[in-house]
């Protein structure tokens, strides 16, 4: 029996797909082992969003080989689609796949047996037509479901479109049947995930269904205690999902939406598909529906020509925003995007002094949020996460709390009063006590 170890960088997309490539392998009779037990195939998937995307890659390579000197190293992921030829360079490399052909791995693979020539196998990316769902079984909490890939939209700063393709997904059905697959398990939460999840419905290049159709199906699906939204384009965030995941008991209130600039012109510059009153108005009515609601939001600092005044406008109007954290990216050029064409670039000391500024709103943002909800009683689910005899989970509506570590917590839903914010910033509760009760 043929012993395999997986590597994964990036998103929790990646993630979800190594996990379902894992999970072919073992159907056909290979034993899935960690990093460190010799394995005869590595399989490393790899993100093109990650700083240093080569060394990194190159890193797990090099550590690869020391650990089984002859075994066979495959590269699959974001990476692989974009720089193949490079990655086919890297001492130790046997085959290279992009992202047509990431699936078809043990097929294409055949027997893993080592050639002379490295195997490059990375269609252009208009050939990534088909879709594969996917799903995370890393642990019993929680689970990332992938919904959707590919992207439609050519953002100017990014580079998934080139990485992943075109925006596609599969049947409602087909989700649905991995959601029952799921809910099989004693996973408690399950988390859609995709490229641009909100573009959800369309199917060998035609629009089937929409993202809310989903959201009301897969709302249906027994024995799935909770169901959260990653992150979703503001202008795909329509009043109908909203206001469905106010009244559901499943969807948890909390939302996680790209912002990227405050500025109107920078928006347009990013090529961004809304302006900042839409911004607002999609949190205002989350907010006047759902109180509680948690609300992430990703930033991006140092857009070419964002001068300190468009950064103060990013600022001020994130700082009057009902949000509770941010996600903060310093701006860094990406190879083949149209930002890198664009004047007025900003020096990368200015782009880390407002990276921080940032920052410290974000823990601004947080504290209130966990202030404002102190006193009040909501669901954790705890998690495998024990620190100084204290165990983690989150609420419905993304507080992070700390309890006294006892093992019957793990993997279990509690209802609990939040008490107070201890020093590491984590929401404590003295007595996790009530049971929840399962859907
Ligand atoms: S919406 Fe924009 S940032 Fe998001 S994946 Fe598509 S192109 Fe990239």
């Amino acid at each position: 029996m043929k012993k395999v170890a997986f590597y994964t960088l990036g998103c929790k997309l990646n993630f979800s797909e190594t996990s379902t490539i894992s999970r072919q392998f073992e159907e056909k009779g290979f034993q899935k082992v960690n990093f460190q037990e010799n394995p005869d195939i590595f399989i490393i998937n790899t993100c093109s969003v990650t700083e240093n995307a080569d060394k990194k890659c190159k890193k797990i390579v090099k550590e690869a080989k020391k650990i089984s000197p002859n075994s066979y190293v495959a590269i699959i992921g974001c990476y692989a689609q974009l720089k193949p030829r490079e990655i086919s360079e890297i001492k130790g490399v046997d085959a290279v796949l992009g992202a047509a052909e990431k699936f078809r791995l043990i097929e294409l693979l055949d027997d893993f047996a080592k050639e002379q020539e490295v195997k490059v196998l990375a269609s252009e990316i208009k050939d990534a037509t088909t879709y594969h769902t996917a799903y995370s079984i890393n642990d019993r909490t929680r689970t990332f479901l992938k919904v959707q890939d590919g992207c439609n939209y050519g953002c100017a700063f990014c580079t998934i479109p080139l990485a992943r393709g075109k925006s596609r997904s599969s049947s409602i059905e087909s989700v649905i049947s991995a959601a029952k697959e799921i809910a099989s398990t004693e996973v408690k939460e399950v988390v859609l995930t995709g490229v641009n999840i909100g573009d959800f419905g369309i199917v060998e290049g035609k629009r089937q269904s929409r993202f809310e159709d989903l959201v009301k199906e897969i709302d249906q699906v027994q024995g799935i205690d909770r169901l959260r939204i990653s992150s979703i384009e503001p202008n795909l965030l329509n009043n109908d999902i909203i206001s469905f995941v106010a009244t559901s008991n499943r969807f948890v209130p909390h939302f996680h939406v790209p912002l990227q600039s405050g500025s109107n012109t920078i928006l347009r510059k990013m090529g961004r598909r809304y302006l900042r009153e839409l911004y607002e108005d999609r949190v205002n009515r989350i907010k006047s529906l759902m109180p509680h609601a948690c609300i992430g939001v990703d930033v991006i600092v140092g857009f070419p020509g964002e001068t300190d005044e468009y950064f103060l406008e990013t600022y001020n109007f994130l700082n009057d925003l009902d949000i509770s954290y941010l996600h903060v990216f310093t701006y860094s050029e990406r190879a083949n995007t149209r930002a890198t064409e664009m004047p007025d670039v900003v020096p990368m000391k200015k782009r880390s002094e407002r990276s921080k500024m940032l920052r410290i709103l974000s823990e601004k943002k947080r504290r209130k949020f966990y202030e404002e909800n102190l006193g009040k009683t909501f669901t954790v689910l705890f998690e495998d996460d024990v620190q100084n005899g204290k165990i983690h989970g989150f609420t419905e509506n993304y507080i992070r709390v700390a309890a006294k570590y006892d093992p019957m917590l793990v993997n279990e839903l509690k209802q609990v009063t939040l008490d107070y914010i201890n020093e590491d910033g984590n929401v404590e509760v003295l007595e996790p006590e009530f049971i929840y009760e399962k859907h």
